[in-house]
């Protein structure tokens, strides 16, 4: 199945809940009788280990054949590194922006190391219902912005879509057309680029969040960098100074479908995945085939390299 890995930026309240929300009932990957309150971005209930903010899951939605996964980014970063290691499970960012109060200062320093990081962005703006809404002049203080930034010339040639998400619309211009939220997964899939997929080589992928289960224990997220994750087989955990954490064997592994993760007997190259059980692993660390020796980092991303046999 084809995949696009996009990370949203937005500031709060700016409706990002809301989009996604949409985005998943359109794609029909959001079951009728599936609690609405049971929200896809809700990050309300953050947890902390070691100073890491454990972000919400990531959300994937279907749309004609291809599989989109949203992840999510902090608002802030207060932790080197973090926005590095969420951004690189993705190859595109959406901006979501409120069309009458514009882009805020917070989203700056995520959209700046999106930029950096070579992303290319598309930008939504959002609540064009709004009375006071301006978003031809909010379009231009985005373009502004990523100037400032030093955005590269694709970068600047954004494409910006105009939407209502809570009236379930997004169109090319302000006014509409006012049907669905179609424009917005054609621009995911024809300006986000695939992932860099690699199932040839042994399994790999950087640990991107943690969070701790009451049944699962340890839950690890990342993308599969290379190879094919499986449950019941054998992982080695190396940090970030390549030093053996522990090898244990994958009890659990999870595939994102909609809201929920689901069990998996595999997940590819590509995609994300969530793994259970480990013990000691966590965040920044590489969980691979035992005859991988290098780990992974966020950027520049590394192929792994293979132990000699
Ligand atoms: P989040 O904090 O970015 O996840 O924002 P939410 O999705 O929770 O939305 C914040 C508020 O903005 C809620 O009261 C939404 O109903 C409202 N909202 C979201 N989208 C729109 C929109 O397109 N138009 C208007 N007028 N309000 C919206």
């Amino acid at each position: 199945m084809d995949i696009r890995n996009i990370a949203i930026i937005a500031h709060v309240d700016h409706g990002k809940t809301t989009l996604v929300d949409v985005l998943l009932r359109q794609s029909g990957s959001f079951r009728e009788n599936q609690q609405v309150a049971e929200r896809a971005m809700d990050s309300g209930e953050l947890e902390r280990e070691r100073g890491i903010t454990i972000l919400a899951k990531p959300t994937s939605v279907e749309w004609k054949g291809t599989r989109i996964n949203i992840v999510d980014t902090p608002g802030h970063a207060d932790f080197g590194g973090e926005v590095e290691r969420i951004l690189s499970m993705v190859d595109g960012v959406l901006l979501l922006v409120d069309a009458a109060e514009g882009a805020m200062p917070q989203t700056k320093f995520v959209t700046a190391k999106a930029l950096k990081l070579g992303l290319r962005p598309i930008v939504v703006v959002n609540k064009v219902d709004k009375p006071e809404q301006r978003a031809y002049e909010v379009q231009d203080e985005v373009f502004d912005l990523f100037s400032a930034l030093d955005a590269n010339d694709q970068q600047l040639d954004f494409p910006t879509l105009f939407a209502s998400a809570k009236n379930g619309w997004a169109a090319a211009e302000p006014e509409g057309p006012r049907d669905n939220m179609d424009v917005i997964f054609e621009t995911i899939l024809s300006h986000v680029p695939a992932p860099t997929i690699d199932e040839d080589s042994p399994f790999s992928m950087l640990a991107v969040t943690l969070e701790s289960d009451p049944f699962l224990g340890r839950i690890l997220t990342g993308r599969v960098a290379t190879g094919i994750a499986k449950p019941n087989t054998t992982v080695k955990v190396l940090n970030r100074e390549g030093k053996l954490v522990e090898q244990g064997r994958i009890s659990k592994l999870l595939a994102f479908r909609g809201l929920e993760r689901v069990p998996a007997d595999e997940v590819r190259s590509g995609d994300l995945v969530a793994i259970a059980g480990l013990t000691k692993a966590t965040v920044a660390d590489t969980l691979c085939d035992p005859q991988i020796e290098t780990p992974l980092h966020a950027q520049p991303v590394d192929p792994p390299t293979l132990a000699m046999t």
